[in-house]
């Protein structure tokens, strides 16, 4: 076996027993394909489905896969939204919806989710809300500890997140954090999830190849 294949699988049971001793239902796919997969078998037709800005969710082809299909499903997607209001409504409807996709920025071996929001939204959805929660993450958002994480979120994460969103802030001209306080700030919410409550609402789908920043 490729030896990358090996360290990343070694890795990934690591990760997967912590993830399960907290309450999170967790599993490991080795590509993109695979991850695909076991989505579509996770997610029911009939389904309400929401997600937040993941960049992983669409490169492993799960965006396309549900608007293909979105016959059968009823999907909130707030960026179909015409206007506002419409907006609004939607983000509101996402309290009630059956599976909410996101990735994480960052996922420590012990088995905690870290993540940083701008407008908290995603963090919303991850606390409280929708039924089920499928976290979809690359085997590169695999941080030590709280402390990595949170550098990596900062200095990797945030700043790439920033050119994908076009937003104004020191980052984005530097590539560095500057801990700013500005209006395009996407640093505003900072979580840690050590745990699923109620056990198995967060499931974890860690993927072995790197995906999303
Ligand atoms: S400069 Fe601002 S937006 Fe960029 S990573 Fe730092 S706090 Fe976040």
């Amino acid at each position: 076996m490729d030896p990358r294949q090996n360290y990343n699988r070694v890795t990934a049971e690591r990760v997967l027993k912590n993830l399960t001793r907290r309450g999170f239902e967790a599993f490991y796919e080795e590509n993109a394909a695979a991850a695909l997969e076991k989505a579509k078998a996770l997610i029911e037709p009939g389904a309400s489905v929401s997600w937040g800005g993941t960049m992983t969710m669409a490169e492993i082809g799960l965006e396309k896969y549900l608007k293909d299909n979105a016959g059968l499903f009823t999907l909130l997607d707030r960026d179909a939204a015409p206007n506002p209001q419409e907006k609004r409504r939607i983000y509101s409807e996402v309290f009630w919806c059956r599976w909410y996709i996101m990735s994480t920025n960052a996922l420590t071996l012990e088995g905690i989710l870290v993540n940083i929001d701008g407008l908290g939204n995603r963090l919303a959805s991850l606390l409280f809300g929708p039924e089920n929660v499928l976290v979809i993450a690359g085997i590169n958002k695999l941080a030590a500890d709280e402390d990595s994480a949170l550098k990596r979120i900062r200095q990797t994460a945030s700043p790439l997140n920033v050119q994908r969103l076009n937003k104004n802030t020191p980052c984005a001209k530097t590539g560095f954090c500057a801990d700013c306080l500005t209006d395009d700030c996407i640093c505003s919410h900072t979580v840690f999830t050590r745990r699923s409550n109620p056990k198995g609402r967060i499931k974890v789908l860690l993927v072995g190849e790197n995906l999303g920043y």
